[in-house]
């Protein structure tokens, strides 16, 4: 073989080569890709100004999953606020004898899919639900807990309100009892003060240091304080502040509404209350 065969040969074999890495760089880059999506899809988030993955036709019965830990998850539904479009987060805890669940979806239809996807996702029963306060983006199941037996905790202000309001019967034990286990995990709830509503409470989960702040707490991405009919905005402010002195060491903020984050999102909800009090 002379010496311009030779090199036309090893050029025809290092252009093979370099085709070979292209291809396979082009398939390990689309399997990524594929991969990232298929995560994202799960956990994609709505603010009111986005538009719906969810067309209006499945709307009611639409739930998303928003893993925080492994048995930690957001359940978030969709309802329309003002003429807007809202997500609403409640918590579901896995814990070793079964899940519990903090505040329903925002309709009746929703619950009857969070009971299915219980099921299916977790194999699961649920253990009890706590509601956060009075409001139907919190409560709206509740006659679906009731219908199959699942105990349902609230304070005696909420259990009263909700009277009221025709959200079903709740069992007051919160007022009493702040700290409820629940198999190899427990769950602390604290009232901090009027703010959102007057029987607002948080829940603290101290074995994943996760704080559901429900709608106490206001999104980063959160311009203004939602439905404030029933809010006290003087005191809403301090009722913020007894929750960051109370659980410095939260590693995650769930709010009532919106991504969650970190401690920045009740210094948020602060930064609002005292531009929306000037
Ligand atoms: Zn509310």
């Amino acid at each position: 073989m002379d010496f311009f065969r030779l090199r036309n040969r090893l050029n025809f074999i290092s252009r093979s080569s370099r085709i070979g890495i292209l291809v396979l760089i082009f398939c390990i880059g689309f399997s990524l890709l594929h991969c990232h999506l298929q995560i994202t899809s799960e956990s994609t988030s709505l603010s009111p100004n986005q538009s719906n993955p969810t067309s209006e036709s499945n709307l009611s019965t639409s739930l998303e999953w928003i893993k925080i830990k492994e048995t930690v998850w957001i359940h978030r539904s969709f309802g329309e606020f003002g003429g807007q479009l809202y997500s609403a987060n409640g918590l579901v805890i896995l814990t070793n004898k079964g899940a519990v669940v903090v505040d329903t979806p925002w309709t009746e239809a929703q619950t009857e899919v969070l009971f299915s996807e219980i099921q299916v996702r977790f194999q699961k029963e649920i253990l009890f639900l706590i509601v956060t306060h009075a409001h139907d983006d919190r409560m709206a199941g509740v006659p679906l807990f009731q219908n199959k037996n699942i105990p349902v905790y609230s304070t005696s202000l909420t259990a009263k309100l909700a009277k009221e309001r025709g959200f079903g019967k709740t069992n007051p034990i919160l007022d009493i009892q702040t700290r409820l286990p629940a198999g190899n995990q427990s769950l602390e709830v604290f009232f901090p003060g009027h703010g959102h509503s007057a029987d607002n409470i948080v829940v603290w989960l101290p074995e994943t240091h996760i704080l559901f702040g429900g709608c106490l707490v206001k999104a980063l991405d959160a311009k203004d304080l939602g439905n404030t009919k029933e809010a006290d905005l003087n005191e809403w402010p301090n009722a913020v502040k007894r929750v960051l002195s109370r659980y410095p060491d939260a590693e995650v903020v769930v709010p009532g509404h919106g991504d969650w984050g970190k401690l920045d999102l009740l210094r948020h909800t602060i930064r609002l209350l005292v531009s929306s009090n000037h």
